[in-house]
């Protein structure tokens, strides 16, 4: 039998650093991974700021690092082009998960790949919870844990396996959106992300071109309309620059199609985010950024609060839901409000594209910085060439840029 403080299920970016942090704490620590490999396949445009690595503390290594980027160049439905400047990286995310495990392995946590939680069963001693017995695929199981991190992203596992309500499952699944893309040869860049809100391609989604190292680049989009993904991304390509460039199956990709992505959820935030001996990270939790959809610094951060909570309810020996839920606080107390930015984001796709771009017109060229005045400016503008606007939440669709930005966790 094994056992353990914690059991982080899945090594992507969120259970990697719960693992981490939680061995960093003392905690005995597993960490467990489904595939064979940390990272691959890759569902991820591979983006991060610099704002992020340094909230989380992280010094990236040269090895995980493809590009040093400016920021974000948001390319609206006329080619109106504004900018989000801030610093970051494209990282080559296999790399970055893997060195993100290898630290938690160095710093105490057992790591079992190709291990897959099917089932946890709760275990009471003298009428108080005592943790989890866990089960599943791979030889290191049944592992026994006081608090278990589910870390299984779009998976969502323990939500779907623990049911404290008769056959009610802890979180109902929400929506997920489509996320697709190819890596490409000898794109042109400056160093900008470029995102291109052009709905007829993606709906309520966005196209994007993040150039890597050697001029490779991917090429993909995220789109509401998840049967069409491909064919819209192929039309997208087809009638930009991107037509005449080659495309390539990424490095850690030897054989089958080009296309690589994966789903994220949409819903926002689940319900609960933590129970007795159980809480959610990353997009385990439904944690993404509404507009631009990253949920990399959101994963990476909700795992050191876990971690910490973690530490904490097992030092006072009280694993239950009640103790845990600090951890529903302090990602409560630090993650912008999911509502808010979404209200934004549908006020957005609730314009046409002549409205979109002419609101994209009014913006100053650099949109990080407008400040108070510089949005009531460009609102003003606006309703004085179409007073209508007002009616469709125009305010609220250009606040949903700036709360898209590193700081307010956007990347
Ligand atoms: C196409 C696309 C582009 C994106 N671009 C960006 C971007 O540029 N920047 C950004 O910040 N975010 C981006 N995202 C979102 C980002 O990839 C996720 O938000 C982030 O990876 C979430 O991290 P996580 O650790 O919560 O989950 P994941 O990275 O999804 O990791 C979950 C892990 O759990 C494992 N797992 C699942 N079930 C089990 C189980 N039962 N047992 C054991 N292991 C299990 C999985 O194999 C996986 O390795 C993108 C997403 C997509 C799909």
């Amino acid at each position: 039998m094994n056992t353990c403080d914690v059991l982080v299920i899945g090594a992507g970016p969120g259970g990697g650093n719960a693992a981490l942090q939680s061995a960093k704490r003392g905690l005995s620590t597993i960490l467990i991974e489904d595939h064979p490999a940390i990272g691959t396949p890759v569902h991820c445009g591979e983006c991060i700021s610099e704002i992020a690595c340094q909230n989380l503390g992280i010094k990236l290594p040269d090895h995980v690092v493809s590009k040093e980027v400016q920021g974000i160049r948001v390319i609206f439905p006329d080619g109106t082009e504004k900018c989000l400047t801030e610093e970051g990286y494209v990282l080559e995310k296999h790399l970055f998960e893997r060195w993100i495990a290898d630290e938690a392995v160095e710093a105490g946590a057992s790591m079992h790949l190709n291990h897959k939680l099917s089932s946890m069963e709760r275990i009471e001693e003298d009428g108080k919870f005592a943790g989890w017995m866990c089960d599943g695929k791979g030889e290191n199981f049944p592992i026994q844990a006081k608090i278990v991190i589910d870390a299984s992203g779009v998976a969502a596992i323990c939500s779907k396996i623990v049911k404290p309500d008769g056959d009610k499952p802890l979180n109902e699944m929400g929506k997920v959106v489509a996320g697709m893309q190819y890596e490409m040869l000898e794109v042109p860049t400056d160093g900008y992300l470029d995102f291109y809100i052009w709905p007829e391609y993606a709906e309520k989604g966005y196209l994007w071109m993040i150039p890597k190292c050697d001029g490779r680049a991917n090429v993909g989009l995220v789109t509401e309309d998840r049967p069409r993904a491909k064919k819209a991304l192929d039309e997208f390509i087809d009638i930009t620059h991107f037509k005449e460039l080659e495309q390539v199956h990424p490095p850690w990709k030897e054989k089958g199609t080009h296309a690589f992505g994966g789903t994220i959820p949409i819903s926002g935030p689940f319900v609960n985010t933590h129970y007795d001996g159980l809480m959610l990270v990353g997009d385990a939790a439904g944690f993404t950024s509404p507009l631009f959809e990253g949920g990399s610094h959101l994963a990476l951060k909700s795992a050191v609060y876990a971690a910490e909570t973690a530490a904490a309810a097992i030092s006072e020996d009280d694993l239950s839901g009640s103790r845990l839920a600090e951890y529903t606080k302090l990602w409560k107390d630090e993650f912008p409000p999911y509502d808010k930015i979404l209200k934004g984001k549908n006020a957005l796709f609730n314009l046409t594209d002549d409205e979109m771009s002419l609101m994209a017109r009014c913006f100053p060229n650099e949109m990080s910085d407008m400040g108070a005045r510089g949005k009531a400016m460009v609102a003003l503008r606006l309703l004085i060439r179409r007073p209508g606007l007002y009616f469709k939440r125009i305010v609220p669709a250009m606040l949903a840029f700036g709360y898209s930005r590193a700081k307010f966790y956007g990347w």
